[in-house]
């Protein structure tokens, strides 16, 4: 028989085995006792070919060279599409697990910390020309602008301005005909008129909620201490009164959210909500993290795509990697600054790549003023373009490589601070190992019943 390719790996499924090769990600599944025939060199002609068709078993010695070879020339340049504009380092809340921005961490360090038209406008024409520069085509690929903080709402008036210039602009410049236009807030600035505003400027809106109840938003606090969960939720409430496109949601996983999967469906429910995201607690020293916490909110995750997926609600998180699993796609990078394709500009009008990094000096290279620059062009793009897991040899050994799309280097760093931002973050880990676990059974289930049917 031949040999047996690097990127292949089995999954015991009870009955049955999953063959599967991480990049080609099309799985075989073989009877145990065939299996058992295959792992002591015996296997039919109508079998090895197969396999060898789906890469499982080599067709010449160098072919596993040759796949990852060609999956690295696939993998995305550094190529800009996104824009993250923190219009405010201020933030009107003081949330326990914050890691940018708000007054009560100190961690924005821009010598202004609120953006200014001024400011902005010369941000989008920074934006304008690396997207003009770029080999994408961005009627396919639209081009996004996100207003982030701080709490981006303190800007209110700036955000405004930015969305009607993009209008405004994309005579001169078409690439902005297609770009999105979306705000990561907390809420709680929300009111009637803002909604109705965004709503005609075509601004997505993406609200913090950490689930259904005071318990799971604990978290989020005011400064002087009073929790939030009610105002937000008063928005939410506004939104279906007012009957407008409902808002998306960013859940991030707190011990309290992940044990009560309920709530959590009960308010995606309630409001209409279409679409949401779920964030995994970064690594903190002081309070929870590590293993323990990723499997739960892994396990989490999926339970919630279950949950879910059959009123046709679907978590982003999962989706990136179903997508990748469905149509056997290499999913390169779950973040737009490891696909090199983020640009961040700062108050004060300096760029970054990344909104982990917005207190840190190393995560600006330039300023808005700087006529010359070209992120795809920068050799620290080029850097963050390297760090996902098709470019990390660590990574080669790994069944989930082909749905991964790694995580965020920032977590792994704080992890891992010695290997900087070169190394893998955990969290990644077991939620991909564990969705691609979770798809082969989930597949493996479906084609049982309908064999069965
Ligand atoms: S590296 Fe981490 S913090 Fe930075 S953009 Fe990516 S996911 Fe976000
Ligand atoms: S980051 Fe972890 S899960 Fe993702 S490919 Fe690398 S080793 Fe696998």
């Amino acid at each position: 028989m031949r040999a047996l390719s690097k990127f292949a790996h089995a999954f015991d499924l009870g009955e049955h085995v999953a063959l599967w090769h991480a990049l080609r990600m099309k799985p075989v599944f073989l009877e145990k006792s065939v299996y058992e025939q295959f792992r002591e060199g015996e296997c039919t002609e109508e079998l090895e070919t197969e396999l060898v068709e789906k890469k499982i078993l080599l067709s010449y010695e160098a072919e596993d060279d040759e796949v990852i070879a060609r999956a690295r020339k696939r993998a995305p340049k550094p190529d800009v599409n996104l824009a993250y504009f923190i219009l405010s380092e201020h933030c009107n809340l003081a949330c326990k697990y914050c890691f940018v921005g708000s007054d009560t961490c100190g961690q924005g360090n821009s010598a202004n910390k609120d953006m200014t038209s001024e400011v902005a406008e010369q941000a989008l024409l920074v934006f304008a020309r690396q997207l003009e520069h770029s080999e994408t085509d961005y009627t396919e690929y639209e081009p996004n602008i996100i207003f982030f903080g701080g709490e981006p709402l303190l800007k209110f008036d700036v955000l405004e301005y930015v969305a009607r210039r993009v209008k405004e602009l994309s005579d001169e410049h078409p690439v902005f005909k297609n770009t999105n236009l979306a705000v990561i807030t907390n809420g709680t600035l929300l009111n009637e008129e803002r909604i109705l505003s965004l709503n005609s400027l075509g601004v997505a809106v993406s609200i913090s909620i950490d689930g259904f109840t005071e318990q799971a938003n604990s978290m989020r606090v005011d400064k002087t201490g009073k929790e939030t969960f009610e105002r937000v939720i008063s928005v939410l409430e506004t939104y279906k009164h007012l009957g407008v496109e409902p808002p998306s949601l960013s859940v991030t996983l707190t011990e309290h959210t992940i044990e009560d999967l309920s709530s959590m469906v009960k308010l995606i429910q309630r409001y209409g909500i279409r679409g949401f995201g779920y964030n995994v607690l970064l690594k903190r020293e002081d309070e929870m993290g590590g293993q323990e916490y990723y499997e739960a909110a892994s396990q989490f995750i999926i339970d919630s795509f279950l949950a879910l997926r059959e009123q046709g609600v679907y978590e982003d998180r999962i989706m990136r990697k179903l997508n990748a699993f469905a149509h056997s796609r290499i999913h390169f990078s779950d973040c737009g600054a490891t696909s090199g394709g983020q640009i961040l500009f700062s108050p004060d009008g300096r760029i970054g790549i990344c909104q982990g990094l917005m207190a840190d000096s190393e995560n600006y290279v330039t300023d808005i003023w700087d006529e010359s620059f070209l992120a795809n062009e920068h050799p620290f793009w080029k850097e963050w373009a390297s760090l996902i897991p098709i470019q990390s040899d660590e990574c080669l050994s790994c069944e989930a490589l082909g749905i991964c799309g790694g995580g965020c280097p920032v977590n792994a760093r704080l992890v891992n601070p010695e290997r900087g931002l070169h190394c893998i973050d955990e969290r990644s880990c077991v939620h991909s190992k564990k969705t691609l676990e979770f798809l082969l059974r989930d597949l493996y289930a479906l084609i049982r019943s309908n064999t069965k049917a």
